[in-house]
């Protein structure tokens, strides 16, 4: 090779390099906390193997968006054990509400009195972070003044959103396990597992792609999930997959102090990841929404790989 060529292939390379060597960095909260029971393991064992879990795996500190009512259900008890536990091992807590209402079945105010309620238990313990995460992701949808009545009473309580960019309806696959479980069905444990990485992996570059194509820019993500089973067993294989794939997983402080949590999205429905709203107010492109967190295709996939049936595609 020519000297200028082997000159002009090193100039490529490093003009490449620092764009390859970017990480895509992403933080994990979990949602619903304390979850009501799944298909394999008891609360307390949950959290021991979550916990254990987040720690083989590496993960810096999560954030666990808890509804404090939850405290008072039958799979909630002992519950104010695990969220210490969790806190005791590095992580961090935020308000989901108190009892998980749809704000479009309510009233700002009695919305707002129900995050307060929350609140009171939240602020006496340690690993507190003012952040409220939208039971549902709903945040108002066209209902504009009832979304601007909660936006400022939040702000008005020192709140900041706990917005969601990437997800993959986690809960769903959880339910599905569930009721797989009680109809005595036989769950193919490796597909279920395959299944729950894959969709997460593919979510969080679906987001990513939606964000860079929305500001330019890969910022830090925040994945959705739930106080599950399922992510009580597959941790560790997700968070291998995702760096394999070129993730980083950062803490959950790091990831709510990038710029993109100062941007309220004005949308025609509020809800959704923040990705999906900021992309629709910025007028991209359809698909903004990532195809497996739609129901009835998330079905027909669980159905078939995991439970090995055959499903008629609608
Ligand atoms: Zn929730």
């Amino acid at each position: 090779m020519r000297i200028w060529a082997k000159l002009m292939l090193v100039l490529a390379v490093l003009v490449a390099l620092p764009a390859a060597a970017a990480p895509k960095r992403i933080a994990l909260t979990f949602d619903d906390v304390p979850r009501n029971r799944g298909a394999f393991l008891t609360p307390d064992q949950r959290t021991d193997r979550l916990i254990a879990g987040l720690r083989m795996a590496g993960v810096p500190q999560v954030a666990f968006f808890v509804n404090p009512g939850f405290l008072l259900n039958e799979d909630g008890k002992g519950g104010e054990r695990r969220i210490a536990a969790y806190v005791a091992a590095g992580h961090v807590i935020g308000n989901h509400s108190w009892n998980h209402p749809h704000l479009n079945a309510m009233s700002a105010e009695d919305y707002l009195a129900n995050i307060d309620k929350a609140d009171a238990w939240l602020r006496q313990q340690p690993g507190f972070r003012p952040w409220f995460r939208f039971p549902f992701l709903d945040e108002g949808g066209a209902d504009k003044a009832k979304r601007d009545a909660v936006r400022a009473g939040l702000a008005a309580r020192g709140y900041r959103n706990g917005y969601v960019t990437a997800e993959a309806s986690d809960w769903n696959m959880e339910s599905l396990t569930i009721a797989a479980k009680r109809a005595g069905k036989t769950i193919d444990m490796d597909a279920l597992k395959a299944l729950y990485v894959e969709s997460h992996v593919l979510a969080a570059d679906f987001y990513d792609d939606l964000a860079i194509g929305t500001w330019g820019r890969s910022p830090i993500h925040v994945m959705l999930l739930h106080e599950t089973d399922l992510a009580a067993m597959y941790i560790p294989d997700l968070v291998a997959a995702l760096k394999a794939d070129g993730w980083e997983i950062v803490s959950a402080d790091a990831a709510f102090a990038d710029p993109i949590s100062k941007l309220f999205p004005d949308t025609p429905h509020s809800g959704g990841t923040l990705t999906e709203a900021a992309a629709w107010e910025k007028g991209l492109p359809l698909p903004r929404w990532y195809e497996r967190n739609d129901i009835p295709l998330a079905n027909r996939l669980f159905a078939e790989r995991v439970l090995h049936e055959t499903v008629l595609a609608e």
